[in-house]
């Protein structure tokens, strides 16, 4: 039996090991972390990622684990609506829906369908080398295919890749967290204004997970971020500042991409996925969704990774040039420049609903290979 062992078990990692144990690989998995950590809060799970974990099984469990999202649409501070649309049409459209869950529960729902033993925590991968060589903690494991999914700062594409610049720091920092139900309706929106957004999405057990961002210098704490965001979102419109109100631990997390694309994810027996491949920016919400795409790619081209690479990296490339673009239009902050957007948007809706969705077709409407 071939054998793989993948460095990460974050979502890229643990969708990997799944896919290849499903076509019969014998996988390892190191994790650094000493157990299982979901950092972070919500996770959109789209339809072209839901269909990879459909075919490997985990579908079914995790649109039960999920929150149904119902109207939504994008808002301006003051609440009137830039554009509109439904979860029903976008389901409609794309013949799956958006799912909204809590990243342990994708992480947990990834690693139950694993073989038991799979997973080895608290081992740190030292180095690897083309030839499918592992070094972790004075152990040597060998291996017809490693899948390095060791995320933003992954050493292995250090290595792989010296000359690359690596993440960059996109100039913009965000918050996560995740609050009971304040009551009345909450809806799965975005809400932009001065340069900042601020989104909501219900999860699975009735809890309000809810992510923003804003420019500020890399590094940046604030000693209290709770008060950060009031002072950043206070003033906007309901339920936003009872949803800050309400939160009792905040993750804040500077933005960073990969800006260069990487000329290939392989390099021998060595694969790379996820964010160690394409960090990409969240607001398309497509990071987790093209590691778990990279990961059904990647197991159907274990025999020549030269087409996993021709695959993956102008997709990849493309998807996170579209996130920048959505991020910079977002993140306008200009009143005239605004201004233009919003109307744009609205005449754009009002001339069908259907051509906002229809920009998502290209990431949307992805088929894993069978
Ligand atoms: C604010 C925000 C919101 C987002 N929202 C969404 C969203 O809604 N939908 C979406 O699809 N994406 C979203 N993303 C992106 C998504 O979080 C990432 O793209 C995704 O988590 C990347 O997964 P990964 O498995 O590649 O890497 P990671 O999740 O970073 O996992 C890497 C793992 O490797 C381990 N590791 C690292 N080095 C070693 C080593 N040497 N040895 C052993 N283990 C090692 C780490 O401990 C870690 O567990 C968002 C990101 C941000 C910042």
């Amino acid at each position: 039996m071939s054998r793989a062992v993948v460095i990460g078990a974050g979502v890229g990692g643990l969708t990997a090991g799944l896919a290849l144990q499903r076509r019969g690989w014998d996988v390892t998995i190191l994790e650094r972390a000493p157990k299982l950590e979901a950092v972070g809060a919500g996770l959109a799970v789209q339809p072209n990622a839901l269909r990879v974990l459909d075919l490997l099984g985990v579908g079914a469990r995790l649109r039960e684990l999920a929150g149904l999202q119902g109207a939504a649409g994008i808002q301006r501070p003051d609440g009137g609506w830039i554009s509109r649309t439904d979860a029903d049409r976008a389901t409609e459209r794309f013949g799956e829906p958006v799912i909204v869950v809590h990243r342990a529960t994708l992480v947990d729902t990834l690693a139950e369908g694993l073989a038991p033993g799979t997973l080895r925590l608290g081992l740190t991968a030292s180095d690897v080398d083309p030839d499918g060589r592992v070094v972790t903690d004075g152990e040597t494991l060998a291996a017809d295919l490693v899948v390095a999914a060791d995320g933003l700062h992954s050493t292995v594409r250090g290595k792989l890749f010296p000359d690359h610049p690596g993440p960059v720091y996109t100039g913009v920092t965000s918050w996560r967290i995740v609050v009971p139900h304040p009551g009345g309706t909450v809806m799965p929106t975005e809400t932009w204004g001065s340069g900042k957004i601020l989104g909501t999405a219900v999860l699975g057990d009735g809890r309000i997970y809810c992510y923003a961002t804003a420019p500020a210098e890399a590094g940046g704490r604030a000693d209290d971020e709770q008060a950060e965001l009031l002072r950043l979102f206070g003033d906007w419109h309901e339920p936003i500042p009872t949803l800050i109100r309400a939160a009792t631990s905040v993750t804040r997390t500077d933005i960073r991409c990969l800006d260069e694309p990487l000329p290939r994810f392989h390099e021998g027996r060595i694969a790379l996925l996820g964010d160690a491949a394409h960090a990409m920016t969240p607001n398309l919400g497509q990071g987790a969704c093209q590691a778990i795409e990279d990961a059904i790619v990647l197991a159907g081209c274990t025999d020549d990774l030269n087409r996993y690479s021709a695959e993956r990296v102008p997709r990849t490339s493309e998807v996170a040039r579209a996130s920048r673009r959505v991020g910079r239009m977002a993140g306008l902050d200009h009143p005239v420049a605004e201004w233009l957007r919003n109307t744009g948007m609205r005449l754009v809706g009002k001339l069908g609903p259907d051509l906002v969705l229809r920009q998502m077709d290209p990431v949307l409407t992805w088929h894993p290979p069978t």
